[in-house]
C-alpha cells in the first residue's frame, strides 16, 4: 500500500492520474474477487519427458472478473504485489494446492509432487517459512511432494534476504526450483546459496521465436549445467512432439506445456491421472 501511496503523490499529469485510478479500481476489484473466492487455481501436468507420465502439478492462479472474463495473472499479480495483497493470496494459494493434492488420495503416487509459485513479497516476509511448514501440516501433506518456484529476479534482488528462508525450507524437505531460467542472470553460485535443486527453462527458449533446440542454443546450455551441478531440469512451454524428443535427447527429465496438456480445473486434472493408471 506504501508504494501506491507514494505514486498517488507524484502522479499529477492527466493520462498518470487516470491510470493509477485504473489501478486503484483493479485492485479493489481483486480484493472482493478474492474475499468473495473468485480466486481458483488451475493445475498442469509435469511430465517424465521418457514415459510420459505425470510426476507433478503447477498451481496456476486464476481470476474470474464480476462479467465473467478470465484477466490472466501476469495483470493482476504484479498489483497484487505492490498492494501487499499478493501475501494472503500467496498463502491461500499454498493451502489450496495442497487440500488438492490431499484430495488426489492414493489416484497420485507416493512421489508425485505438488508445485507452488512464490512471489517476492511472500519470500521476504520473516515468517514464510513458517506459513508453508503450518500449511503443510494442516493439510498434512509430506514436505517431500511439497516444490516451491521462484524467479531469477526474487533469488537475485532479495538474495541476502532470501537465503535464510530457503535455507529452513531446503533442510525440512521441501525442493526449489529456479522457474524462468536463463531470462536472468543468476550466477552458480546464487544457485547454491539459494539450495535449488531444479531449474526450469523458459519457454522463451523452447517454443519461442528463433529460439534454438541443437546443441548451440541456450537449452542445450543450461542442460549441460544443470548436468554438471546435479540439478533437476523441466522444460517448458513445450508444445509439440520435435521440441519434446530434441529436450529428451539433450538430457532433460521432465516437461511442461500445450504438448501434454494446458492447465485444467482440479477435476479435470485428476482425470488426466486416473487414466493413466489404467494404461
Ligand atoms: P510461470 O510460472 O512461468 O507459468 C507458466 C506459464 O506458461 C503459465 O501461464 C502457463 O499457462 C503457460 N504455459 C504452459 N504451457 C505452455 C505452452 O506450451 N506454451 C505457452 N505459450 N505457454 C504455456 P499463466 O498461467 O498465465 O501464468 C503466468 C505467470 O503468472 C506464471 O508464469 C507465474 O509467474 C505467475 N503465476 C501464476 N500463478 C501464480 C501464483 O499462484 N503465485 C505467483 N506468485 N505467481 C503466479
Ligand atoms: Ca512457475
Ligand atoms: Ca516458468
Ligand atoms: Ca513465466
Amino acid at each position: 500500500a506504501k508504494r501506491f501511496n507514494r505514486g498517488k503523490v507524484v502522479f499529477y499529469d492527466p493520462e498518470h492520474v487516470t491510470a493509477a485510478r485504473d489501478r486503484m479500481q483493479m485492485l479493489s476489484q481483486l480484493r472482493q474477487a478474492f474475499t468473495s473466492e473468485r480466486l481458483f487455481l488451475m493445475y498442469q501436468p509435469i511430465v517424465n519427458l521418457k514415459t510420459g507420465r505425470i510426476t507433478a502439478a503447477e498451481a496456476l492462479l486464476r481470476w474470474r472478473s464480476d462479467n465473467g472474463d478470465f484477466i490472466p495473472p501476469d495483470r493482476f499479480i504484479p498489483l497484487a504485489e505492490q498492494s501487499g495483497l499478493m501475501v494472503p493470496i500467496g498463502e491461500w494459494v499454498m493451502r489450496t494446492a495442497f487440500r488438492f493434492l490431499k484430495n488426489l488420495g492414493n489416484i497420485a503416487s507416493e512421489d508425485f509432487r505438488i508445485s507452488v509459485n512464490v512471489s517476492q513479497t511472500q519470500f521476504r516476509e520473516p515468517d514464510f517459512a513458517t506459513k508453508l511448514f503450518q500449511a503443510m501440516e494442516d493439510c498434512r501433506v509430506e514436505p517431500a511432494r511439497v516444490e516451491i518456484e521462484l524467479t531469477e529476479s526474487v533469488a537475485i534482488e532479495s538474495l541476502e534476504r532470501i537465503k535464510p528462508t530457503l535455507g529452513a525450507v531446503c533442510q525440512a524437505g521441501v525442493s526449489i526450483a529456479m522457474d524462468d531460467f536463463g531470462t536472468g542472470y543468476s550466477s552458480l553460485s546464487v544457485l547454491h546459496q539459494l539450495h535449488i535443486n531444479r531449474l526450469k527453462i523458459d519457454k522463451a527458449f523452447i517454443s519461442g521465436p528463433g529460439c534454438r533446440l541443437d546443441n548451440q542454443g541456450i537449452a542445450a546450455t543450461v542442460l549441460q549445467l544443470a548436468e554438471k551441478l546435479s540439478l533437476q531440469t523441466i522444460g517448458e512451454g513445450i508444445e509439440d512432439e520435435s521440441q519434446r524428443k530434441a529436450l529428451l535427447e539433450m538430457g532433460c527429465t521432465e516437461g511442461q506445456g500445450y504438448l501434454f496438456s494446458r492447465p485444467v480445473p482440479a477435476e479435470a486434472f485428476e482425470e488426466l491421472l486416473k487414466k493413466q493408471e489404467i494404461q
